[in-house]
């Protein structure tokens, strides 16, 4: 980190004006030999200056330079920034004379790469750099601005505080157990605090599901045997024919899917064919594929016709969904009732029918409610975006759950100290604490040059 590495900072294209990058010990000396104006040596710090680049006699671009002297810069070094007119030749021009008067180019992400091991921002807040230019919508924004503000770095932070705390105080008992006026931690002690910090790590990976439905949205599933509804109740939440619905059972042979947006989150359903025992080949294609699709769901609406008795085929779908979020939907509520729910107990039903749309603002609520629509839209977006991190915690959690194994078994603090070292080292992980080379390069290398 001792050379002076330079780079184009804008896009390389034609445009009003483009930004050549210089950090490093030597970057103002540098950009000074080829600038023709004030000697940018002596200027104050954060100030611009109006003049030229120079190559020998020759005036290669009319340029204003920007000096911003270490500590307070982007890198944490002296830093300068060169805007000169933004076509392609000068800009090129400009940047090798900075490399042929002693500057190295500068690899992908390494301005920031230099921010972190600097010590500037952590590996949390360098991600989010990447994630901000990398944001398409305005939610992936909006998440990345939180992270690189250091929201999410402050959460870890106070978890591994809170951890070190008890862990410097059971190496103090350790250490010196004469010392009678040290606070000494106990069993029980342990037994009040692990659940707090397992409380706060829980709350980061909820927080996370949240997320994933924020930016991939709500996979919804509507199975039932044939002739249900399934495929009017598609086009009712759709509000278009798009599904072919007939009378013959298994008319909607394979899936048809539509997106709805329901308070700006994406809700994308998925008809299926139906699960039942088929020699129909292709029938039998569309029923694997909908066991498939329930697996995959976030939630599943299993379709129950209010006019007919309860079948065997929709017990079975039901046990089949018993472990996934569910709603079980009650169509044709216009015909008589038929079906006979009362011995069951079933959670979430809800009565519609589609043909005069009874029940199903109702069931959009009864959506909303399931996946918390108030909590999310109200969310201050501090996410964990990245499943490496988020397997990160995961394991931390893990180790909480070695650890109450442990204190119920009231084994010697010392080991239980092990565990709690082994948590606070894997969120200094996450927030760069602790880094190997590879997996800093691979993280820089997806940066844009200048960066
Ligand atoms: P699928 O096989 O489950 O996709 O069922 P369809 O959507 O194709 O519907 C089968 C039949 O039931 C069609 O004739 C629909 O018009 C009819 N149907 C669907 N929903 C209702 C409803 O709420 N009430 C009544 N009376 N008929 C319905």
């Amino acid at each position: 980190m001792n050379d002076t590495i330079a780079n184009i900072a804008t896009s390389l294209g034609v445009g009003a004006i483009s930004i050549i990058r210089v950090s490093g010990l030597d970057a103002i000396k540098l950009v000074n030999k080829i600038f023709k104006g004030k000697d940018l040596e002596k200027v104050h710090s954060h100030t611009i200056h109006y003049g030229y680049i120079v190559d020998k006699e020759e005036i290669i671009d009319e340029v204003l330079v920007t000096i911003m002297r270490a500590p307070k810069t982007y890198t944490k070094e002296d830093v300068v920034e060169v805007n000169c007119h933004g076509g392609i030749a000068s800009t090129k021009k400009v940047l090798e004379l900075l490399l042929n008067n002693g500057c190295r180019l500068a690899e992908a992400g390494e301005f920031t790469k230099r921010a972190f091991l600097n010590g500037r921002i952590d590996l949390l807040e360098a991600e989010a750099v990447s994630d901000l230019i990398n944001s398409e919508t305005e939610l992936e924004r909006k998440v990345a601005i939180n992270s690189l503000n250091g929201n999410l770095s402050t959460l870890i932070k106070k978890i591994r505080d809170d951890l070190l705390k008890i862990i410097s105080n059971i190496e103090v008992n350790i250490d010196y157990p004469e010392y009678l006026d040290i606070y000494e931690v106990t069993i029980n002690d342990l037994k009040e605090k692990i659940p707090n910090i397992e409380k706060e790590l829980k709350e980061l990976v909820e927080n996370y599901e949240t997320s994933k439905i924020l930016y991939n949205g709500i996979t919804v599933a509507i199975v039932g045997r044939p002739n249900v509804g399934k495929s009017s109740l598609l086009n009712k939440l759709l509000n278009y024919e798009k599904a072919i619905v007939t009378d013959i059972p298994g008319t909607t042979r394979d899936i048809v899917e539509g997106v709805v947006y329901l308070d700006g989150i994406k809700l994308q359903f998925i008809d299926t064919a139906g699960i039942r025992k088929t020699s129909d080949v292709v029938e039998k294609i569309g029923v694997e594929k909908s066991l498939n699709i329930i697996k995959d769901a976030n939630l599943v609406l299993v379709l129950l016709n209010n006019n007919e008795k309860l079948t065997k085929e929709d017990e079975d779908l039901i046990n089949k969904t018993k472990d996934k979020t569910k709603i079980l939907v009650v169509n044709k509520n216009d015909l008589s009732e038929e079906i006979n729910l009362h011995n069951y107990n079933f959670e979430n039903i809800v009565s519609i029918n589609t043909i005069d749309d009874d029940g199903i603002e109702p069931l959009k609520n009864k959506i909303k409610e399931l996946f918390n629509f108030d909590k999310i839209k109200n969310s201050d977006f501090t996410y964990i975006t990245n499943v490496r991190h988020i397997n990160t915690i995961k394991e931390c959690l893990n180790t909480i759950e070695e650890i109450k194994q442990e204190l119920s078994e009231t084994v010697e603090i010392d080991i239980i100290e092990i565990g709690l070292k082994q948590i606070w080292n894997n969120l200094g992980i996450i927030i760069g604490d602790y880094y190997d080379e590879e997996l800093l390069d691979n993280l820089f290398k997806n940066f844009c040059v200048g960066k």
